[in-house]
């Protein structure tokens, strides 16, 4: 399966890699070369790292922190500590360096903990910000959080390529199944 950024950002999108979490969780990162191939195309993150098993287990755990802390701004309930625990240890790191090229492209570079350094930044940025609204998709299943940054707040689904459409879709085929009236 592809990888998908659409939440707004990426911490919200490395969270996004498990979906389905409440009926049959699908986990994209089920190798540490996933991994890689996630932090490659991520964007601002660097384009190739190498993942050892350490590595990864750690980026699984900065992952499903980074999930509980968002499900709690959904929920609007208070930070679980042992998650804050997790992102801030990970945020405390080394970031990648960046730097401008002469063709105006921004070169990343560094090691997948760097990454996931930025990662957990991006993480506490968000969480940290009272403006910020948090919402899960609101297709059945998807379970993906993602930021509403639409005027007035009004999007339904982390994306429509990803659900609205799909929503649509079978809302429309449930409507050609319904008996007719006379
Ligand atoms: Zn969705």
């Amino acid at each position: 399966m592809e990888f998908v950024f659409v939440s707004g950002n990426p911490a919200l999108d490395l969270a996004a890699t498990v979906g389905s979490r409440r009926d049959e969780p699908i986990d994209l990162l089920a190798a540490p070369a996933d991994l890689e191939r996630w932090v490659a195309e991520c964007a601002g993150l660097p384009d190739r790292v190498s993942a050892d098993l350490v590595t990864f287990e750690a980026a699984l755990s900065l992952r499903e922190a980074v999930y509980r802390l968002a499900l709690d701004r959904v929920l609007d309930r208070p930070f679980d500590p042992g998650s804050l625990g997790i992102v801030n240890a990970a945020a405390a790191g080394p970031v990648p360096a960046i730097s401008l090229g002469g063709a105006g492209v921004v070169h990343v570079s560094g090691d997948l903990r760097a990454a996931l350094s930025q990662v957990a930044r991006g993480a506490i940025a968000v969480l940290a910000d009272p403006g910020a609204c948090f919402k899960e998709c609101g297709r059945a299943g998807c379970t993906r959080i993602y930021l509403d940054r639409s005027r007035g707040a009004r999007r339904a689904w982390c994306g429509m390529d990803e659900c609205g459409n799909r929503v649509k879709a079978a809302a429309y085929r449930a409507r050609k199944r319904a008996p007719v009236r006379p």
